[in-house]
């Protein structure tokens, strides 16, 4: 299969995270970041928030660096398929914060993250965790204004040698049937996909081969990307760093049958982490509409 790199002539990377969400950097590091590994369009989508658009937008312009930036969001939904839910990543790129309704939605993602942020605290409490300690260490970020993620309460566990790695913390507390699980309805798809429209956005389906359980049942999967399609969905991820060739291809596939933009993305939260490098590997199976064309898209592309 051929592999083509993403927009040659310029470095970019459609989907990235900073300190705002569960990324590690703060703004300012995340632009140096970028603009240190020569990167000249990258789209910033924190969970749930646009927090760091105007400092990243203000640092950049201050010191007129070389590097667009891509207002974007990645909101979290909710599918339910059968009799299961599934949390599913819409990124919208290109949009506007000022938009009153996405301004609602970031509300409304907040309060059912503070509201998780309780029950996980009380159940980690209940399983033997510190309370003053885990206390501490939150209010950090909740002082911060940060959308906090599950991604903090592993790094928590971790730090505290309670479990080894992230996916242990992730296993045996934070998913579906671990001790410290709470369950959030976010949005729907349909929701999500047409706040980020009418805040002149284009929606892309996240990682659509990093769902775990969708990877299990595939049939799931391809409904997901009909559904996501019939909702008036315009692009989906078809590459970050790592991914194996044969899953390009599917997500490929998937763009090309349902006639979706291609788009690509490292979901870097930190440094050091290859499997999340920004800007790196970004190879796409030869799309037949790559994101770079898309009108409301190209002239970030624009030399
Ligand atoms: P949240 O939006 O609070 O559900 O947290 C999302 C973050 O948790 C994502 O950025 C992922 O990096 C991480 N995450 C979610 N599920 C898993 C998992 N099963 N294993 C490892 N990390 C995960
Ligand atoms: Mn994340
Ligand atoms: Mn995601
Ligand atoms: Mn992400």
């Amino acid at each position: 299969m051929d592999l083509i790199p993403v927009y040659p002539p310029l470095k970019s990377d459609l989907h990235s995270h900073t300190a705002c969400s569960d990324g590690k950097l703060s703004p300012v590091e995340y632009i140096d970041y970028a603009v240190a590994r020569e990167i000249r369009v990258l789209a910033l989508t924190d969970h749930d928030n646009m927090n760091a658009l105007e400092p990243v937008l203000k640092y950049v312009k201050d010191k007129d660096l070389p590097i667009r930036i891509i207002p974007g969001i990645e909101l979290s939904t909710t599918w339910m398929e059968g009799t299961c839910p599934y949390q599913i990543h819409i990124v919208g790129l290109n949009c506007d914060p000022s938009n009153a309704r996405l301004q609602e939605i970031i509300r409304i993602n907040k309060e059912k993250r503070d509201y998780r942020v309780e029950v996980i605290s009380a159940k980690l409490v209940k399983n033997g965790v510190d309370a003053k300690d885990l206390a501490d260490y939150l209010s950090v970020y909740q002082q911060a204004g940060t959308f906090i993620t599950r991604k903090h309460f592993a790094d928590y566990l971790i730090k505290n040698h309670i479990v080894p790695d992230n996916s242990a913390a992730f296993d045996k507390y934070l998913t579906k049937g671990g001790l410290a699980y709470c369950k959030v309805e976010w949005g729907s798809i349909p929701e999500a996909v047409k706040v980020i429209k009418d805040a002149g956005g284009v929606p892309v389906l996240a990682h659509p081969m990093r769902y775990k359980e969708l990877n299990k049942k595939t049939k799931y999967r391809d409904r997901l990307v009909d559904y996501y399609t019939e909702q008036g969905g315009v692009a989906i991820e078809t590459a970050h760093p790592m991914m194996k060739s044969e899953e390009k291809k599917v997500a490929r596939d998937y763009a090309s049958s349902h006639d979706l933009y291609s788009s690509y993305g490292s979901d870097f939260h930190e440094r050091n982490v290859p499997e999340r490098a920004m800007g790196r590997d970004l190879w796409l199976a030869a799309p037949s509409k790559p994101i770079w064309e898309h009108d409301q898209i190209k002239d970030y592309f624009k030399q």
